[in-house]
């Protein structure tokens, strides 16, 4: 209850003309970032709560503006949903993300974020089939975040990529957990893998709040017994970790186990695991 979680998404700004010049000028470096390679992903760990041992890697695209020097993803994303740059944007991305991923040990996985707009275009499920074609990464190493906001508009069209893409072996995440719109009926639609709970609900019980611990353990439970996984996002230390383990959930992300890194650094993390 201390988190009104809503501080991303207030639409009135004080300074909006401001913000308004400073946006059309992102949104014009922004339709050159891709051509001038100034695109790259991050990749942060998650790893199984009970063993720590890292289980996948989600993909955070960095943009590092010639003009405008490293924007954040919080700032760009929405201005490239918005002018539907997240679908080329989306699909470099995917395929990136899938060529690194083939680098690392076969039962590390790569967990890549979908924006709605990429869903409703009719050829998504074909982007996923030519970049895990191309790279040569197995689909079942491949899990796609989305959030429930694609449910809010008719959802037949996403829904059927979707299913594809879990036709040829890939798996869906349900981002941001009890963040967006939550009518719990669209859990029966679609067969996710694993639901991530969001950093609000983290923070709120590591603060002792009664109704964060109270979500989480019902997500937990929600999730069992439809056979899902759950993520807890956000995790920051080792008292979080502690908590959450003791909830039940079964993987952990967050600053505490590692940051997002470069993909260099991810190999090199791999690589001294392994050779311990
Ligand atoms: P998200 O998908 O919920 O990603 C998790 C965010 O939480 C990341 O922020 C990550 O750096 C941050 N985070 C992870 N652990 C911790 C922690 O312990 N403490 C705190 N305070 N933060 C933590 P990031 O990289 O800034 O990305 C923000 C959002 O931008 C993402 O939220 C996602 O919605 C969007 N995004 C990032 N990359 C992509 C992408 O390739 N495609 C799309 N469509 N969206 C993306
Ligand atoms: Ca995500
Ligand atoms: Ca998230
Ligand atoms: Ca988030």
């Amino acid at each position: 209850a201390k988190d009104d979680g809503g501080g991303e998404h207030r639409h009135y700004e004080p300074a909006l003309h401001a913000n308004a010049e400073e946006r059309r000028q992102l949104e014009f470096a922004l339709r050159r970032a891709l051509e001038n390679r100034e695109l790259e992903l991050n990749y942060q760990p998650v790893v199984n709560a009970t063993t720590e041992e890292v289980v996948s890697f989600e993909a955070l695209v960095r943009w590092n503006s010639a003009q405008h020097g490293s924007v954040s993803p919080g700032k760009f994303v929405p201005i490239a949903e918005d002018t539907r740059l997240i679908v080329p944007i989306g699909t470099w991305v995917m395929e990136q993300a899938c060529r690194e991923a083939t680098r690392w040990p076969e039962h590390v996985r790569v967990a890549v974020n979908v924006s709605p707009e990429q869903l409703f275009e009719p050829d998504f499920a074909a982007t996923v089939v030519n970049a895990l074609s191309a790279s040569g990464l197995e689909a079942r190493r491949l899990e796609l975040e989305v959030t429930e906001s694609i449910f809010l508009r008719d959802a037949s069209v996403a829904r059927s990529s979707l299913e594809q893409c879990m036709a040829l072996g890939c798996t869906v995440a349900l981002d941001d957990f009890g963040t967006g719109y939550s009518s719990l009926g669209y859990l029966r639609k679609l067969r996710f893998s694993t639901i991530k709970v969001d950093r609000s609900f983290v923070q709120g019980a590591a603060q002792d709040s009664k109704e964060s611990l109270a979500i989480i353990r019902a997500v937990v439970a929600m999730a069992d017994s439809l056979e899902m996984t759950t993520t807890a996002e956000g995790v920051e230390s080792v008292e979080e970790a502690d908590l959450i383990r003791r909830l039940g959930c079964t993987k952990i992300q967050g600053y505490y186990f590692g940051r997002p890194m470069r993909a260099e650094e991810a190999l090199q993390l791999f690589r001294r695991r392994h050779s311990d």
